[in-house]
């Protein structure tokens, strides 16, 4: 009796993994009735985690499997391929993708491979900056990380836009879309698995990990974070970092306004974002040890004194 399973797991995995460059498996965790989720490294992309960090996450429906997020190169979307065919053998028949950072998305290629009818959906924004060159440029900036790891990656770009306010029904189970303007990359969208009562956060909210925030606004993802707790649901996957209930957001929301307030006191003060940083870092110290600490403080702090200085205009 189950032998059958066993060898439909070994010609799968035959068939989808390929080459020196193919990904150790990471272990998938259940998050709700028919909700799964495989928490990625914290580290910035590198040569030995082969550029995968984020959480890529999946829904079982009826008949097929919605993926949120497949991880930012093929070899990262195949492992997400042959654990999700440890959990189901239905065919994924939808993609969807948080924003344009390529760590959430280059993934779509092992869909499209395996699933050439798969429908993969994104902010039209998204898609629009990504046939800009985003695409090609994220290609790039991963195989520069990986040192070549992630090589064999091509960009496949979402091929159908989802806005705001959205609800999705993909057989039986409904997505509702939330797409906060001015958040973490002006791309973002927020999506709800409401009989699941979960939220997948896309990177408006990172839980003890720290984002690059060069194509965001700290005042408008501090509202995302809020809109976020608002809908009260029992479990939120954060972009990237573990997953949990609405008290996973507060801290990142708090980080944020913590900036936003003590540059804007500092720079009344007459400060530049060099003086400021020690008096804005002595107000942080709850994220010291949050993964990217070091290299991104700085360069936040510097990103609000602007955001700072353009909202007092
Ligand atoms: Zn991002």
């Amino acid at each position: 009796m189950k032998l059958v399973p066993i060898l439909t797991l070994a010609a799968l995995l035959f068939s989808t993994s390929i080459s020196a460059t193919e990904l150790e498996p990471f272990p998938v965790q259940k998050i709700a009735n028919n909700t799964y989720v495989i928490h990625g490294p914290l580290e910035q992309p590198n040569k030995t985690n082969k550029g995968f960090m984020n959480n890529p996450g999946f829904v079982v429906t009826k008949t097929g499997v919605v993926v949120i997020d497949p991880g930012s190169s093929v070899q990262v979307g195949r492992m997400l391929l042959t654990q999700i065919r440890t959990v189901t053998k239905k065919p994924v028949t939808h993609v969807l993708n948080t924003h344009i950072h390529g760590d959430h998305w280059l993934g779509n290629q092992a869909f499209s491979e395996a699933f050439p009818q798969v429908v993969i959906m994104a902010h039209p924004d998204m898609i629009r900056r990504a046939k800009a060159g985003e695409a090609e440029q994220w290609v790039s900036i991963m195989s520069k990380a990986t040192e070549g790891e992630s090589d064999g990656t091509r960009a496949v770009i979402p091929n159908k836009a989802i806005t705001d306010k959205q609800i999705l029904k993909i057989d039986g189970v409904q997505f509702r879309i939330h797409a906060p303007k001015k958040a973490h990359s002006f791309t973002d969208i927020m999506i709800e698995v409401i009989e699941e009562s979960v939220v997948f956060l896309g990177d408006n909210v990172l839980y003890k990990r720290l984002p690059r925030m060069g194509d965001g606004t700290f005042k408008g993802n501090a509202t995302a974070c809020q809109l976020a707790i608002d809908l009260n649901a029992k479990m939120y996957v954060p972009g990237h970092g573990p997953s949990g209930d609405k008290n996973i957001i507060t801290p990142f929301m708090n980080y944020l306004k913590i900036i936003y307030r003590e540059v804007g006191k500092n720079y009344e003060a007459g400060m530049t974002d060099f003086e400021m940083k020690p008096n804005v870092i002595a107000k942080l110290q709850d994220y010291v040890n949050w993964s990217g600490f070091k290299q991104q403080v700085g360069k936040h702090i510097s990103l609000a004194v602007l955001e700072y200085e353009a909202d007092s205009f």
